[in-house]
């Protein structure tokens, strides 16, 4: 474990199990469609390399960068579109594929937009889900994990940027923020 971590959540055979899971649901549920899965950048990227690769489905990729302005682990709920889709989404079946959900507000400002251009459906999957942080009435249609409102590193998610890279998530020590 890494010496930052007070503890594991999810290891990493847990977090791969739970992906391919995901992965059969959509492939049942999604047959004879052609979804796009949307990427929410960064947190997101892990899950989403793995997830594709258990999906058995004729799918395509797109990747989105948001931000919500704010301090590092607080949403502020103001959602801004650091990058954009490469293609349209009209009349796409458009999965998008999000860390974790705990306000709520960055996936109902995504959804209410691909809505917006005309997307024939809009399918949420998230890995990780903090009902307790919930401020708008939103839910993910998939998930993976439920997580009580502490703040998670790893995976994808990060604590400045950094911790991204380990392949299980767990709790940051408390002296580790102050730093
Ligand atoms: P929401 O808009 O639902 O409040 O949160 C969306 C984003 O906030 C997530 O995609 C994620 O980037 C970040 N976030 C929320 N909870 C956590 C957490 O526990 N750890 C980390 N690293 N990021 C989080």
């Amino acid at each position: 474990m890494h010496e930052d971590l007070e503890r594991i959540l999810f290891t990493e055979e847990q977090i791969q199990a739970e992906v391919a899971r995901l992965g059969r649901e959509l492939t049942r549920d999604f047959q004879g469609r052609h979804p796009l899965f949307v990427c929410v950048l960064k947190g997101a990227v892990m899950f989403m390399a793995d997830l594709v690769k258990r999906v058995e489905l004729p799918l395509e990729m797109d990747f989105m960068a948001t931000s919500s302005y704010g301090s590092a682990s607080k949403s502020s709920g103001v959602v801004r579109i650091l990058k954009d889709l490469d293609r349209p989404v009209e009349s796409r079946h458009v999965v998008i594929v999000e860390d974790i959900v705990d306000t709520g507000l960055t996936l109902k400002h995504l959804r209410e937009m691909i809505l917006h251009r005309g997307a024939a459906s809009v399918t949420i999957v998230a890995l990780f889900d903090k009902p307790e942080g919930r401020a708008v009435a939103i839910e993910p249609d998939y998930y993976g994990f439920r997580v009580p409102n502490e703040f998670i590193v790893g995976y994808g998610l990060d604590y400045a940027e950094r911790y991204r890279n380990l392949p299980y998530v767990g709790v940051l020590k408390p002296e580790v923020y102050v730093k």
